[in-house]
């Protein structure tokens, strides 16, 4: 798409967010840029039909269909999500660069008027004079609103990047650091060849989970198991890799102290009573299956992240709520 057509896209998109009274969160972003390019057939449907005869789609709808058509920004469709950030960057870019010219505009204005104001003055009396001076004060005073208002505009639009480039690297439902954010700090490992270990949870039977009570719940169970291992793998990197699927980076550890940490994290979120909000009732044990492998100094740690996952489907085979190492 050239920047133009994009720029328009961009712009249908945050009227749909409008009119659909959801707030421009880079997922909300990302659905309606995948539904205005009409690149998704099975999310196009699913956005017709919740918005049907003018009904306005809740979050709670959008985030279904979102998951459902796309995936988590981190995980399957993250291209997408992620050209739908650089979309909004550059949306945001552009209008940043309209304020900015407009302002020079309404100053080289200014300024014109100013030199006319001067030749005027030569043929004219006191109160002529009185008058073209009280002018150019007004128009001076205006001048210098208009440009405070646009540095205004411009710190917000700053805020708004600053937001933008830092929800980019965070999943929108848990908070946790995301697949990207992921990806760039084993790369920075690996780049200072400083060994580090991963290791790959993934939620048991979550589709249960679901399937029992429903995605808004299984999408909170997501998220106490992601506050669940931040506190037990406390000062590592805990991100969500996506779906129900978390990594955490443990650095200068050796393989069997990660197993350990991971192992006490598995016995820490079967322990948790898990309740449904509604009715108190109990849900049963969450629990999760690991694989650990070590990124040994120099290697790359996607080879460890692939001996991790077949530790970590190991495991499922051995009947899960365990951890092996890869
Ligand atoms: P296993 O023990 O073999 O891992 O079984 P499982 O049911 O956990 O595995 P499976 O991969 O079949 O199902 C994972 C499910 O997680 C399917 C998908 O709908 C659900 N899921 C993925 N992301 C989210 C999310 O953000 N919110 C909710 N509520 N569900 C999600
Ligand atoms: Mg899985
Ligand atoms: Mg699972």
């Amino acid at each position: 798409m050239k920047v133009r057509e994009q720029q328009s896209v961009a712009h249908e998109v945050l009227t749909f967010l409008q009119r659909q009274s959801l707030a421009p969160t880079p997922q909300n972003y990302a659905m309606g840029y995948v539904l205005k390019s009409g690149s998704n057939e099975a999310l196009s449907k699913a956005v017709n039909d919740a918005t049907d005869g003018g009904i306005r789609m809740s979050q709670q709808q959008a985030d279904d269909i979102f998951m459902r058509c796309v995936g988590s920004l981190g995980g399957a469709g993250g291209a997408h999500a992620t050209d739908a950030l650089r979309n909004q960057t550059r949306h945001q870019l552009l209008r940043l660069a309209e304020v900015a010219s407009s302002a020079a505009e309404r100053t080289g204005d200014f300024n014109r008027d100013l030199s006319t104001g001067y030749e005027k003055l030569a043929d004219k009396d006191a109160a002529g004079i009185g008058l073209i001076i009280s002018d150019m004060i007004e128009r001076s005073l205006r001048a210098e609103q208009d440009l405070a208002a646009a540095a205004r505009e411009v710190e917000v639009l700053r805020q708004e990047l600053d937001t933008a480039r830092h929800d980019a690297n965070l999943d929108a439902l848990t908070g946790l650091p995301n697949r990207r954010a992921l990806e760039a700090a084993m790369d920075r490992l690996q780049k200072g060849k400083l060994p580090h270990a991963v290791a790959i949870c993934d939620v048991d039977h979550f589709k249960r989970v679901n399937d029992r009570y429903g995605h808004a719940v299984g999408d909170r169970v997501l998220k106490m198991v992601a506050t669940s291992l931040v506190e037990s793998c406390g000062g590592q990197l805990v991100g969500r890799w996506g779906g129900e699927e978390f990594l955490v980076v443990v650095q200068g550890h050796a393989l069997d102290d990660t197993v350990e940490l991971l192992d006490d994290a598995r016995r820490a979120l079967g322990q948790r009573a898990f309740k449904l909000r509604e009715t108190d009732e109990p849900m049963g044990a969450i629990t999760f299956s690991a694989g650990v492998a070590l990124v040994n100094e120099g290697a790359e740690w996607s080879n460890a992240l692939n001996s991790a996952d077949a530790a970590l489907y190991r495991a499922k085979a051995q009947g899960r709520n365990m951890v092996l190492r890869g």
